[in-house]
């Protein structure tokens, strides 16, 4: 679904992202690791539309998309789950998926985005949709509660929720499991876990927890200094022992064994 072709970008004398190539399988949840710095978050933000990389290319569907601003690539259905912006904090957590209109991706959402206050849409449709997701979510039960009064594991499911909202169909997830407790973080990789095999997503995600990446990924990519070190199943990325020596180079996140 998703080729990475030998991307390379750099920030001053930085190689952030050296070379990178590998494939997201449409259908797979792919896990992406690798210690501190690797360069992760950077060719996320690369593949996302957010950063230009000074070479290579990345394919959506065969198609080259390198260098799409964001509300493209997600009109297309490729996300990258969203930070909430601040402001919405301060409405309920159905208002915050009201915003994000199933049937207009791009432009619209973000013109919505930023002009929320005349755009907050009450048709049935997209209320229906709402409850819909708020149920798959198992967030029913805090859809009148301030977005900002959700504990950090809710504030992730509603990042769900919104791409839920918008049909997406690959999901790029930053460390979904940051800073969330044990049964949220259950919650949240049962939703992930249900939307590859119930509604198709295709998932790229990284994460430092590595039982959460045993429990969903396959493949897992491991990058190390900008670059794929390797790419295999949690079996063979454990039994390999230059995973084992990038991570141990990387005493902070030496959590890989
Ligand atoms: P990871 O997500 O794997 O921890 P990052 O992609 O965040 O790695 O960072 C890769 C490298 O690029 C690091 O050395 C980091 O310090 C550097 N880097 C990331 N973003 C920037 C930026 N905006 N400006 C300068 N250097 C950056
Ligand atoms: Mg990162």
């Amino acid at each position: 679904m998703i080729r990475i072709e030998d991307v390379s970008l750099s920030f001053g004398g930085i190689r952030a992202v050296d070379g990178c190539s590998f494939d997201v399988e449409e259908g797979s949840i792919t896990g992406l690791i690798g210690p501190n710095g690797a360069g992760k978050s950077t060719l996320f933000n690369i593949v996302a539309g957010v950063l230009k990389p000074d070479s290579g290319r990345i394919l959506f569907e065969g198609e080259d998309i390198t260098g799409q601003p964001p509300h493209r690539l997600f009109h297309r259905g490729l996300v990258r789950t969203f930070q909430i912006p601040h402001e919405f904090y301060r409405m309920t957590v159905r208002e915050n998926l009201m915003l994000v209109p199933p049937h207009q991706r791009g432009e619209n959402l973000f013109a919505s985005w930023f002009q929320w206050g005349q755009v907050r849409r009450q048709d049935a449709e997209v209320l229906d949709k709402v409850d819909e997701v708020l149920d798959f979510l198992n967030l029913s039960h805090v859809a009148d509660n301030l977005a900002g009064a959700l504990s950090g594991g809710q504030k992730k499911l509603l990042d769900l929720g919104r791409t839920m909202m918008t049909d997406a169909r690959m999901v790029l997830l930053d460390e979904p499991g940051a800073g969330v407790n044990r049964t949220l973080l259950g919650a949240i990789t049962t939703a992930i876990r249900r939307l590859n095999e119930e509604r198709g997503y295709t998932f790229c995600l990284i994460e430092h927890d590595m039982d959460v990446i045993a429990d969903l990924c396959d493949p897992i990519v491991v990058m190390a200094q900008g670059s794929v070190l390797t790419k295999g199943t949690m079996a063979e990325i454990r039994a390999n022992e230059a995973v084992r020596e990038a991570y141990l180079g990387h005493a902070d996140t030496a959590d890989a064994s």
